[in-house]
């Protein structure tokens, strides 16, 4: 197999994994942008969740956006068994990777081009595109880490990270 590094994609065994639009991504935004429910934010690609556990590999593709102030993100999750992490390698791009514990306490790591990532399985993961190309990124994970986006969905992260209007971005509370 091969990944090509600009698109994301694989060249052999890849898949297409999902995809997710600012529809779907609308509760996870302060702002709404009805208008462009439609629009894609990111796409995942990579090999099918093997059983029994295994070693996991993916891509995604996080296009460069705002929904309001806030650029375009992935939902983010906790690992259900928080003893499983995960490694994070950036192939394109730049972003920030926010990590929150379950106690609220968080952490920002600046992304970019070669950057890694070792993210502890206890901490929930959200990966945000602060640049104005695609955030290409190579992640892994084993199988039966459990994924859960539901604490998420409930109760977001304690920090947004939101465009500054002069090609930065600035690190608000929730
Ligand atoms: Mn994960």
């Amino acid at each position: 197999m091969k990944i090509d590094f600009e698109s994301g994609r694989w060249e052999g065994a890849g898949l297409s994994c999902g995809t997710k639009t600012i529809g779907d991504l609308a509760p996870y935004y302060s702002a709404t942008a009805s208008d462009l429910e439609d629009l894609v934010v990111y796409e995942t690609f990579g090999v099918q969740e093997a059983e029994p556990a295994d070693a996991m590999m993916a891509t995604t593709v996080l296009q460069a956006g705002l929904v309001g102030e806030e650029f375009f993100m992935t939902r983010g999750h906790f690992h259900v068994n928080p003893a499983r992490g995960e490694t994070c390698v950036i192939l394109r791009g730049s972003g920030v990777l926010v990590l929150a514990n379950r106690e609220n306490e968080w952490r920002a790591e600046e992304m970019s081009r070669g950057s890694v990532h070792v993210i502890d399985g206890s901490w929930a993961h959200r990966v945000v595109n602060v640049g104005t190309e695609p955030l290409v990124f190579l992640v892994t994970w084993m199988s039966d880490c459990g994924h859960d986006y539901a604490s998420i969905e409930a109760k977001g992260f304690p920090v947004r990270i939101l465009s500054s209007g002069d090609s930065g971005y600035r690190i608000e509370p929730r």
